[in-house]
């Protein structure tokens, strides 16, 4: 998506060789325009699989699911939960998560009641790097009896390993926009998809 791209390459910046900041447009300030343009630009992709979930994992992929969500007919956004709490329903789905940018393990969780069994999920995350998240989340979905139907992502770095693998596995990964190195302050990419 070419408008993503250029955000990236002007507002986004570089950490070290593997961490892409775009806390600018989408991580901590948020520019609405684009987000939505985002959201519908993955749900014209994965419309035609009717999609009746999307299911994200708190907090930053959060964003970008409402806006996905809300151009597939504003089907109901899940998103995992990194903490416990106490008035938290004893039914909770759990599967552990490696947290590339944390460098911790995280176990996420959601309520088996808001993933019915047989439901069509599609999976939304801001960003894919070693394929932890996403995994964690067909976890949630496989235990519940429920199909995964995708994955979009909005930015995949495709110097890390986790779309390449998905992709093997022939799970149907739209990525908008595809980091392909870091140097220096200069972010190399390519547009992804833009159907
Ligand atoms: P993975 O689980 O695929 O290794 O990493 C994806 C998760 O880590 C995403 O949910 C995202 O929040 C975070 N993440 C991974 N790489 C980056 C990055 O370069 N920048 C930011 N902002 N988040 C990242």
């Amino acid at each position: 998506m070419k408008e993503l791209a250029d955000a990236i390459r002007i507002q986004g910046k570089g950490i070290g060789s593997d961490i892409v900041k775009v806390d600018m447009f989408l991580n901590h300030r948020i520019d609405t325009g684009l987000l939505f343009r985002m959201g519908e630009n993955i749900a014209k992709h994965f419309a035609a699989k009717d999609p009746q979930i999307v299911l994200t994992v708190e907090s930053s992929g959060i964003a970008l699911a409402i806006a996905a969500a809300h151009a597939l007919n504003d089907i109901p956004v899940v998103f995992a939960k990194k903490a416990r709490a106490s008035n938290q329903s004893p039914n909770m789905l759990e599967a552990p998560v490696y947290s590339f940018t944390r460098k911790t393990e995280n176990v996420i969780r959601v309520d088996r009641a808001y993933l019915p069994s047989g439901a069509r999920v599609l999976i939304i995350d801001d960003f894919l790097a070693n394929g932890q998240a996403v995994r964690g989340l067909m976890s949630l979905i496989y235990q519940a009896g429920c199909k995964t139907i995708g994955v979009g992502i909005a930015v995949e770095k495709g110097f890390q390993p986790g779309g390449a693998q998905l992709r093997t596995e022939n799970v149907d990964l739209y990525s908008l926009a595809i980091v392909t190195g870091i140097e220096g302050s200069v972010i190399t990419l390519n547009e992804g998809r833009n159907e």
